[in-house]
């Protein structure tokens, strides 16, 4: 029997490259995103690896949309023994002028969702006494930069909820684990690099390795490939003893 795997936000960027990843192993993916074309993008992954797909627009800022996508996903595939809590958002801005709607979306989104995704997952992996939980995190989950509270106490409370659903889950073999990546190339991204050239008056090569990767040692992007194999290792059935941890994969930003 193929396993199954949720992933939120995978209709775009890093869980995008997630859901490629599984698919070359034979997964059932449950696509999730607010793209407008995430059911082509499902549909084409389906028939281009021979796997089942879904496709969910639940929006993650209602608890109970969530559920519904759990729900959904479990009736769709009768399993779940992946969850990837993927699906995040930023918003840059100085606290005295940060929106509180900005920020309670924030929070909702890459923090609470992540609660509430892998609650209403909990029964389905107690049941089949399996289950990984992987939760992107960020460097920014071990670390701060200024201008972005709303994120960095997101995913500083990501890396403490992974921790405790670890201890929660140990006695059913679901194991929960964090995965914190510097800058990867994503959509989202290159956005900021062309922002960024304007705002600095530099070209495009010059944003990315004196703004963007400044605080990296490796003056690179972190590749989706090297979050989607760290997310493959999690998601093993040798991995049960990998819990509670987070893995770093940000060019040694944080070694410094
Ligand atoms: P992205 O913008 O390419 O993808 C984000 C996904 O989340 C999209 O599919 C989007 O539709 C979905 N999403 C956003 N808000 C939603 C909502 N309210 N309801 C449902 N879906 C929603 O971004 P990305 O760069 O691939 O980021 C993915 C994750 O990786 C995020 O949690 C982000 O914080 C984290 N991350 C990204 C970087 C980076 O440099 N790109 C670095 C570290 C961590």
């Amino acid at each position: 029997m193929n396993k199954t795997i949720l992933i939120t936000g995978s209709t775009s960027g890093i869980g995008l490259g997630i859901a490629k990843q599984f698919a070359t192993k034979g997964y059932n993916i449950m696509f999730h995103g607010l793209e407008s074309n995430g059911q082509d993008i499902a549909n084409n992954i389906g028939k281009e690896y021979d796997i089942k797909v879904g496709f969910s627009n639940a929006n993650l800022l209602q608890s109970e949309a969530i559920e519904n996508l759990v729900t959904e996903t479990i009736n769709t595939f009768g399993s779940l023994h992946v969850l990837v809590n993927n699906a995040g958002i930023q918003f840059v801005s100085p606290i005295e002028d940060f929106p509180n709607q900005k920020y309670e979306n924030i929070i909702a989104v890459n923090m609470n969702a992540v609660f509430y995704a892998s609650k209403a997952a909990w029964k389905q992996m107690k049941k089949q006494n399996f289950g990984r939980i992987i939760n992107v995190s960020s460097v920014h989950g071990i670390r701060a930069s200024e201008f972005k509270s709303a994120y960095v106490t997101a995913k500083h409370g990501v890396i403490g909820m992974t921790k405790v659903m670890a201890l929660e889950g140990a006695p059913f073999n679901i194991t929960c684990n964090a995965i914190c990546p510097g800058y990867v190339k994503t959509p989202l991204v290159v956005g900021q690099i062309k922002d960024q050239a304007k705002a600095h008056q530099m070209t495009e090569e010059e944003v990315v390795e004196k703004v963007m990767l400044k605080k990296q040692a490796v003056k690179q992007f972190v590749p989706l490939e090297a979050i989607a194999n760290t997310a493959i290792l999690l998601a093993k059935e040798s991995s049960t003893t990998i819990t509670g941890t987070s893995f770093v994969l940000d060019g040694g930003w944080s070694a410094q």
